[in-house]
């Protein structure tokens, strides 16, 4: 499969500059006092805030062809692609950034042909030489001290290329009007838009999700975060937001979004759907556990990039920020290990999913305590204790098993009201009292086989009812008949004497 990977030469550079990134961040909360939660990033960890990733972003696009390998598509098409991007930021940062993209008036002929540039085997040189002659070229007719970012959009599919899609970071190239550019993108034109935006992602400063060990094998390759996040997304669903860890390092979620809760506390909260922040809803809920390592809570529903995703829920992410780009430094917690994929991951109360994340070493649970739809979707969410979190389940087992029993197709009446206990319970189920609930839907469930008896006992005095009046009134009609036959009829002759009609 032609996907895009970050080339070698980022993560080294990456690597390199993050002990500088790390003291940058020491400065900052020297002198800024920092919140608790931007300390705990700080500290050991390979991926801190990236700021400044807010605003207009200038993007140049700088259209490449080669002496073997022509262009096929139109400018046009291809700032239709862009403009998609575009778009796919301005949603998901919440509006924090928007791009203005400009694609080159033309096609610029390369100096080799297509497949000579990688051929060499040293990608990261070969790649900055790539880069440093499209820039050459170019530097006549575009001042690039205008632009925050450049993209290489060469001819042809990025098979033909060299495999794949690159950002390269750390290249220092110097341009004729004075620019110093340190971060490019090279793209194929027959990338589609979701990649392109995966591409970007990487010059804001994200890692990728996905699996390097089974990716190179050649196996599914995003078993550490499935489709949930575009850094990791294998695009069978097409499209997909950021998980709000991405979003929370970006600053597009602010502080006041997210939530933080200690382990074996208890609180509940209302999460509102990712991508739409909401005064009285956080984005996100972190569960702070240590050395640099948390649990993020976020709702995805089926809206805006998330719209095709496999399934719905309450998404829980595992982060431990001293693991490297590639190897899984946000998992995604599966809810249904037995199906063998992340696609059905996500935590809900409805029949066939599960509503509570157990982890008994940290003693902490996340229950879903329900569904939320007035202003905008989303999720009552309670962490706490583990305890706490296995009555919890146990009670959600026993609800819906509850509710699918009183709305069965074989529960005809309803004379007891107990789909309204059922219903009930849940109420109680989402004030966190789950004791309480339990009893309920029990008490609910036991109306339930009560009412059953009675019913059948009424339906059966009915129809003894109907038999008899039945048989009751066939009994008169007999002994009619038969007092009738014993009535002499010469006293009551067919015709009176006086031949006037029978007037009986
Ligand atoms: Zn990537």
């Amino acid at each position: 499969m032609a996907f895009h990977k970050i080339a070698i030469g980022v993560i080294l550079a990456l690597a390199l500059s993050t002990a500088a990134l790390q003291g940058v961040a020491a400065g900052a909360s020297a002198t800024s006092a920092p919140s608790a939660q931007a300390q705990d990033v700080a500290q050991g960890s390979l991926y801190p805030r990236l700021d400044g990733r807010q605003g207009e972003q200038k993007v140049l696009v700088l259209l490449v062809e080669f002496p073997d390998l022509a262009h096929n598509l139109m400018i046009s098409s291809i700032r239709n692609e862009f403009s998609r991007v575009a778009s796919y930021f301005y949603t998901v940062s919440y509006g924090e950034i928007y791009l203005t993209v400009n694609v080159s008036q033309r096609w610029y002929m390369a100096n080799r042909s297509i497949g000579d540039y990688l051929s060499g085997g040293d990608g990261y040189n070969a790649l900055r030489a790539f880069a440093e002659e499209a820039f050459a070229m170019a530097d006549g007719d575009v001042d690039f001290s205008a632009y925050d970012s450049v993209v290489i959009l060469h001819a042809g599919s990025s098979a033909q290329f060299g495999g794949s899609s690159y950002t390269l970071d750390g290249l220092g190239i110097e341009t004729g009007d004075g620019a110093t550019l340190e971060c490019i993108m090279i793209d194929a034109e027959y990338d589609r838009w979701v990649l392109i935006a995966h591409e970007y992602c990487h010059a804001l400063g994200l890692p990728d999700l996905y699996d390097y060990a089974s990716y190179s094998s050649g196996s599914y390759f995003s078993f550490y975060a499935g489709p949930w996040d575009i850094m990791s997304n294998d695009y069978r669903y097409e499209e997909s937001a950021l998980t709000s860890w991405n979003l929370i390092r970006l600053g597009w979620m602010p502080d006041r979004s997210v939530r933080t809760v200690m382990p074996s506390e208890t609180a509940a909260c209302n999460v509102n759907e990712l991508g739409k922040l909401s005064g009285s809803r956080y984005g996100a809920i972190r569960i702070q556990l240590n050395d640099g390592t948390y649990y993020l809570v976020e709702c995805r529903l089926p809206v805006r990039y998330d719209e095709k995703m496999p399934d719905f829920g309450v998404l829980i992410t595992h982060v431990n920020e001293s693991i490297e780009p590639g190897y899984g430094p946000l998992r995604v917690i599966d809810s249904t290990p037995s199906t063998g994929t992340l696609d059905d991951a996500v935590f809900d109360l409805r029949a066939g999913k599960t509503a509570v994340f157990l982890d008994e070493e940290n003693d902490v649970s996340v229950v879903v305590l329900r569904l939320l739809s007035a202003n905008g979707l989303g999720f009552t969410i309670e962490v706490t204790d583990y305890a706490n979190g296995q009555l919890a389940l146990e009670t959600a087992q026993f609800l819906l098993d509850a509710k699918d029993r009183v709305t069965s197709r074989f529960y005809v009446l309803d004379v007891f009201g107990e789909r309204a206990a059922v219903e009930e319970a849940f109420d109680t189920y989402a004030t966190g009292d789950f004791q309480g609930a339990y009893k309920q839907a029990q008490d609910a469930i036991g109306i339930y086989w009560l009412d059953v008896s009675i019913r059948i006992a009424v339906a059966v005095a009915v129809v003894a009812a109907v038999v008899l009046v039945a048989v009751f009134r066939k009994k008169v009609r007999e002994l009619r008949r038969r007092i009738d036959k014993k009535i002499d009829p010469l006293k009551y002759p067919e015709t009176l004497p006086d031949g006037r009609a029978d007037l009986r």
